[in-house]
């Protein structure tokens, strides 16, 4: 068995960052995922507070939250070695006034172009090279495993794994996406992690260069992405299925070709498709489980899993270290339901 370390179950985008945030601050840690597809790397990685929340017409309070999220970003980005980009985003549609009110009312700088509103406050990032550098900087304490079990034995816990030994953690982090709980977790976890909404999102990659910086409008967006772009993305609340749905590409399709104003020459599109979990209220649920001692989560970022990342993996890492809860740790505090 090995020495007593910090575990985490998911090497989604909150679990590689919250290995990473650990890291840094000092602490030894394990990350343990089977590998395979996931939300983190189906995702157009853009980190847009400002146009998320207007979008989703938020309140006050969570488009601060957004920014804060954000804000950790050039400093989070600088230290893992994960590429951010500073680009503009740009919102067309028939609503450019209802958007632009919004933006300016949470406090975003935008402007009008034409029929165009675009703000300078987003950015982006590539899930592929993202993944690849939080990987890279925990000097390969990722284990190809899926967690099996968990046990709490004095002030320790043991995590089993798939074809190993146990691994003795003196915290373990729960950060398994849409999946299951881990059995043996204890009950009002157990609620919580089941209690995840799986919401299903489709994309398209293009090889082809459609965009210098994201456009959204109604019913699609269209991002760079290295080699080409992306066209994204549905919501689709209760779907778990990964496999393509052609009615839904077709949509997505229309949608983004009345968004960009033209229909490209035929395109070749390999669609995509990830599984996002929300809580109830749409925020993730970051810090202590609200059972067992020593457990903590970092799941159900929704549509904004890059965009919160680092905030949650700082959550996280400070709930673990016994800090004092920051506004943001506790409008994240997983017992708040
Ligand atoms: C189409 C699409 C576009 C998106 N675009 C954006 C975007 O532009 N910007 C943005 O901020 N967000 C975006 N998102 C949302 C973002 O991708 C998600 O919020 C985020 O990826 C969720 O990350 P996660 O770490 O919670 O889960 P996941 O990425 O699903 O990772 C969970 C991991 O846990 C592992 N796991 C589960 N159970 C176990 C177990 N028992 N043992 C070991 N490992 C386990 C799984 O294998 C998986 O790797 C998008 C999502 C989709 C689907």
């Amino acid at each position: 068995m090995s020495s007593p370390t910090i575990v985490i179950v998911g090497a989604g985008v909150l679990g590689l960052s919250t290995a990473f945030e650990l890291k840094r601050r000092g602490h030894a840690v394990i990350v343990v995922d089977p590998g395979g597809a996931n939300a983190s790397r189906v995702a157009a990685g853009m980190v847009a507070p400002a146009m998320e929340a207007a979008i989703d017409d938020v309140s006050p309070d969570r488009a601060a939250l957004f920014r804060a999220g954000r804000d950790l970003w050039p400093a989070f980005a600088a230290a893992s070695g994960v590429a951010l980009a500073r680009r503009p985003a740009e919102w067309r549609g028939g609503d450019v006034d209802a958007i632009a009110g919004r933006l300016t009312a949470l406090g975003f700088a935008a402007r009008r172009e034409g029929d165009r509103v675009v703000t300078d406050e987003d950015c982006q990032i590539e899930p592929d090279q993202a993944m690849a550098a939080l990987r890279a900087s925990l000097d390969g304490a990722v284990l190809e495993r899926r967690a099996t079990g968990l046990r709490q034995v004095g002030d320790e816990w043991r995590v089993e794994v798939n074809g190993g030994a146990a691994l003795a953690a003196s915290a373990v982090v729960l950060a398994t996406g849409t999946d299951a709980a881990v059995p043996g977790a204890p009950a009002a976890t157990r609620i919580l992690v089941d209690g995840v909404q799986p919401i299903r999102g489709q994309i398209g990659v293009v090889v082809r260069d459609l965009t210098p910086h994201p456009v959204r409008g109604p019913g699609a967006y269209v991002a760079p992405m290295t080699g080409g772009a992306v066209i994204g993305a549905t919501m689709e609340p209760g779907r778990r299925d990964t496999a393509p749905d052609a009615a839904v590409s077709e949509r997505l399709m229309e949608a983004a070709w009345r968004v960009l104003g033209q229909a490209p020459e035929p395109l070749t599109i390999e669609w995509r498709a990830g599984v996002r979990g929300a809580s109830a209220d749409g925020l993730p649920m970051a810090g202590a489980a609200p059972d067992g001692e020593g457990l903590f989560l970092a799941l159900a970022p929704r549509r904004n899993g890059w965009l919160l990342g680092p905030l949650v993996a700082s959550v996280v890492a400070d709930a673990i270290e016994g800090r004092t809860p920051s506004p943001e740790a506790r409008a994240l505090d997983p017992r708040r339901f």
